[in-house]
């Protein structure tokens, strides 16, 4: 790290604020056409090197798809850019935020796509001040949580001199695999904290415990994970009781928030949001497209603050104009264009409207189990409802594909999560059949 971005981290470590005001302070970009976006996407792949064009391409060992199977006269292609992409086959390799000798000549059209959709994400979603976030479109929500783990322990070891039986890596007991498999990976020590039975929240005492028990043990660096909000309770943890807990005791640490599944919804229903980059302690965001967006698997955004990436970049990544810094390696330019289309066919507003429209359902089953008398656990932004597996039948849960917290021992809750594809119907029944009054608790 070095210059502007070694004062920054000396401020965030100081607990001043960063100076980070946008003008604007809710976040807004306008719907696209159709025809628009068509247009936009055409364009860009124009601007690539067509490996059918007139302009050789003798060095890369990348091509389009095969041929026999994957006709590029197909005429519904014409219509269909994303396909396109797919059948044109841009190679998105390394990080092209960073900076102009990063965006490979071949692919500059859509890798300038996806260079937009991090600053939309970045600047407007998680209110990042301009030019402040590089990002880089990651396989999926493993891979983005990994790759900030490796960039804070490689910083925690290259800033700080720390050994690597010192750092450990932080979490809920409600956290995603992810975690203990990056742990892993990357030979972190697991410091993972319990989380109160009714609320699964992450107390102050039970934060205090274990990271005095991991102090004794040696860890004196930790990487911090908050969710927001876990894959099973929808539970989101408290990032500010995180970062006052940590910097109040002058520990280092650096926070990174696992959004994989709520960074595409919560930001749109909480407008008063703590996981933004107006807040200090999120230094970097995982948010999977293809949970909430809706977007093909392969599509997990990984954004952090400038000056971070260094800490992984693979030098001897010689053939790759900008060098590596990620995980993956070679990945298919398409995933970042179909973020960008469905953010843009949306717009701010309507991508809003979609997400309240979820909640309003959920909300609505959530009234009706309270007026039952059925516990549950939801926090009031997000789609996820976890009810206590006792008023539960097990046969009910299993018509209706209710996914458990266990499948090892007797599962304590079941969750309802209400996509797009979950119609009201389908929950007016459910809840019908879970009031009957057959259903007895069957603890
Ligand atoms: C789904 C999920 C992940 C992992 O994402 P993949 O895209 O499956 O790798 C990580 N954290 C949370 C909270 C998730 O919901």
């Amino acid at each position: 790290m070095q210059g502007v971005e070694r004062e920054l981290w000396a401020t965030a470590q100081k607990n001043i604020h960063f100076p980070l005001s946008k003008t604007t302070d809710s976040m807004y970009w306008k719907k696209k056409t159709h025809e628009q976006i068509k247009q936009h996407i055409f364009s860009a792949l124009e601007a690539n090197l067509d490996y059918r064009g007139d302009r050789p391409i003798l060095g890369i060992p990348g091509t389009y798809l095969d041929t026999t199977e994957f006709y590029p006269d197909a005429p519904f292609l014409k219509d269909a850019p994303y396909m396109s992409a797919m059948v044109r086959n841009p190679n998105h390799i390394g990080v092209h935020t960073l900076s102009e000798t990063s965006v490979l000549p071949v692919f500059a059209g859509t890798q300038d796509v996806e260079k937009d959709l991090i600053r939309l994400c970045a600047e407007e979603i998680f209110q990042a001040a301009p030019n402040t976030v590089d990002g880089y479109v990651a396989t999926g929500g493993t891979e983005a949580n990994l790759e900030a783990m490796w960039v804070y322990r490689n910083y925690f070891m290259r800033e700080k001199g720390a050994k690597l039986e010192e750092i450990g890596l932080v979490y809920s007991s409600d956290s995603h695999y992810s975690m203990p498999k990056g742990a892993n990976i990357l030979q972190l020590q697991n410091i993972i904290v319990p989380v109160t039975e009714d609320t699964r929240e992450v107390t102050e005492e039970a934060l205090e415990k274990a990271i005095a028990a991991a102090q004794e043990q040696g860890v004196h660096y930790f990487i911090v994970i908050a969710n927001l909000s876990t894959t099973m309770f929808g539970s989101v943890d408290d990032i500010d009781r995180y970062g006052d807990f940590f910097s109040s005791r002058e520990l280092p640490f650096m926070l990174h928030v696992d959004a994989a599944y709520g960074g595409f919804i919560y930001p749109f229903t909480h407008a008063e949001s703590r996981f933004t980059f107006q807040n200090k302690y999120m230094n970097s965001i995982t948010a999977d497209g293809h949970k909430m967006l809706q977007t093909p698997y392969g599509t997990g955004l990984f954004l952090i603050r400038k000056g971070f990436f260094d800490y992984v970049k693979t030098d001897e990544a010689q053939y790759i104009p900008g060098k590596d810094y990620t995980i993956s390696g070679s990945r298919s330019g398409a995933n970042a264009i179909s973020m960008w289309m469905i953010l843009q066919i949306h717009g701010s507003e309507g991508w809003r409207y979609k997400m309240e429209m979820l909640c309003d359902r959920t909300e609505r089953i959530c009234n009706k189990l309270k007026d039952a008398g059925i516990p549950f656990f939801r926090n009031p932004y997000l789609n996820i409802i976890a009810i206590r597996a006792a008023y539960v039948p097990a046969a009910l849960a299993e018509k209706y594909q209710l996914v458990a917290d266990s499948y090892e021992h007797q599962p304590k809750w079941y969750k309802i999560v209400v996509m797009p594809h979950v119609r009201p119907g389908v929950l007016d029944q459910f809840v019908l059949e879970l009031l009957s009054p057959k259903q007895q608790p069957v603890a």
